[in-house]
């Protein structure tokens, strides 16, 4: 009899969403979650194989599955996510001990792992099972996979092209959420900016956006990963004239030099992408923008690295995400590229990214100072509340205050990484 589950995530947050969502199916079949993985009769682990380390990770917790599964052969073991591809052959010879391999969202195999009788959950997304909130912050998945095929990106072989999910039913997933205590909700996708043109009426996200604005009990909405290419000025409108809609984006570049993204097949220049900010900080001024940037590509030398620098000079993010490039297998630049920059270019280039980064978002952070910010309370560390604002800043407050609550903060102090401030609205304090 499987009655206890041990369930274990790495990797963005559309794996954390899937795994929530498994959760869900587990919980409403009367299982229960542990979080000793000795315990579990089920174990679970959800995978992301952007990165060498995140599978790293997944290959030590396999290792220890093998041994527990030495001491009880009874236990069911599922390897789900990104690491899961569409053929399982070599996985299969490798790790022998798993039951089932499940691709991100295929939850079916897993539940078919559990003998006792369960209802019907239905269809790919469960339309009736919704993950349980933790907080008042929650992620909504709304179109899943991806039809770019960026040279350097596993996504589109492992998570399939995009689909997206009826709008009828994002809004009573969100409905259903708001009812449980949530007041902001990021919606999710790869491209986000993609959801609908797959559906029969073909609405927008600004359509979605609008839809969820309704909703009564919803104070705020964000939305990530952007694509600057499906990033239409009528989705962009939506952002700035819905109130509950964040001016918080996330659009990776990558790069800065034309030949590199061009290498990367990202399917903008620099000059458009640095038109959409454009565009972007013309209708929102204050706009929170993050991008992402990968060094040591491929062929990058070093005046294409000088152009990512200039290009983070001249757009100025809120934050930057950097990594060094790694050869992913199965995707197009591990078949047919040379990974010629030398391990200690690309440490280097790493390091100067996030030197940049540090001072640019420093200043940046420093014109927050005195301000007052609407932050929505998401949680405590520390005994410090912690929230948002509206751009996506992190904000640690002096004083306790209500989790759930919105409140209008004054900044007092800026770091890099974060600000701190104090509570002007004292009926939110606990
Ligand atoms: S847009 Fe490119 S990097 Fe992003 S998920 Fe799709 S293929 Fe990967």
């Amino acid at each position: 009899m499987i009655s206890k589950y041990y369930l274990w995530t790495v990797g963005c947050q559309m794996n954390k969403a899937d795994s929530d969502k498994l959760a869900a199916g587990f919980d409403r079949m009367g299982l229960k979650a542990t979080d000793r993985m000795e315990r579990a009769d089920i174990v679970v682990l959800n995978t992301c194989s952007v990165r060498q380390h995140a599978e790293d990770r997944a290959y030590s917790k396999l290792g220890r599955v093998r041994e527990l599964k030495a001491e009880k052969p009874a236990l069911k073991v599922a390897l789900m996510g990104c690491m899961v591809g569409l053929k399982t052959d070599d996985l299969e010879k490798r790790f022998p001990h798993v039951d089932v391999f499940a691709r991100p969202q295929q939850f079916d195999g897993i539940l078919g792992l559990i003998e006792s009788p369960h209802e019907d959950l239905g269809g790919e997304f469960w339309p009736s099972t919704y993950a349980i909130p933790e907080g008042p912050a929650a992620y909504v998945p709304v179109v899943h996979g991806c039809n770019k095929f960026c040279t350097y990106c596993i996504v589109p072989y492992r998570r399939g092209r995009e689909k997206s999910r009826p709008l009828d039913e994002i809004v009573r997933e969100v409905a259903y959420l708001t009812v449980h205590g949530v007041r902001e909700v990021t919606l999710l996708g790869q491209t986000v900016e993609a959801y609908g043109h797959d559906l029969p009426d073909q609405p927008d996200l600004g359509d979605l956006m609008r839809a969820l604005s309704a909703l009564e009990k919803l104070h705020r909405i964000r939305f990530l990963t952007s694509y600057p290419k499906d990033m239409t000025h009528r989705i962009l409108e939506a952002v700035a004239e819905l109130p509950k809609v964040m001016e918080c984006f996330s659009l990776p570049i990558q790069a800065g030099s034309d030949s590199v993204l061009d290498s990367m097949r990202r399917g903008y220049s620099r000059a458009e992408y640095t038109a959409k900010v454009t565009e972007v900080r013309g209708l929102m001024p204050d706009a929170g923008i993050t991008t992402d940037i990968i060094v040591g590509y491929p062929g990058e030398t070093d005046e294409d690295f000088e152009a990512t620098c200039h290009l983070l000079e001249e757009l100025r993010f809120d934050k930057v995400h950097v990594a060094a490039y790694s050869p992913r297998p199965g995707t197009i630049a591990f078949r047919k590229m040379e990974d010629d920059v030398p391990a200690n270019v690309k440490a280097d280039r790493l390091h100067r990214v996030e030197e940049l980064e540090e001072r640019i978002s420093q200043e940046i952070n420093l014109g927050y100072v005195g301000s007052s910010q609407q932050i929505l309370i998401e949680g405590v560390r520390k005994e410090q509340p912690f929230g948002r604002t509206r751009t996506g800043k992190l904000v640690h407050l002096d004083a306790p205050a209500r989790v759930g609550s919105l409140v209008d903060v004054r900044i007092a102090h800026a770091g890099p990484f974060s600000l701190r401030g104090a509570v002007e609205d004292s009926l939110a304090l606990v």
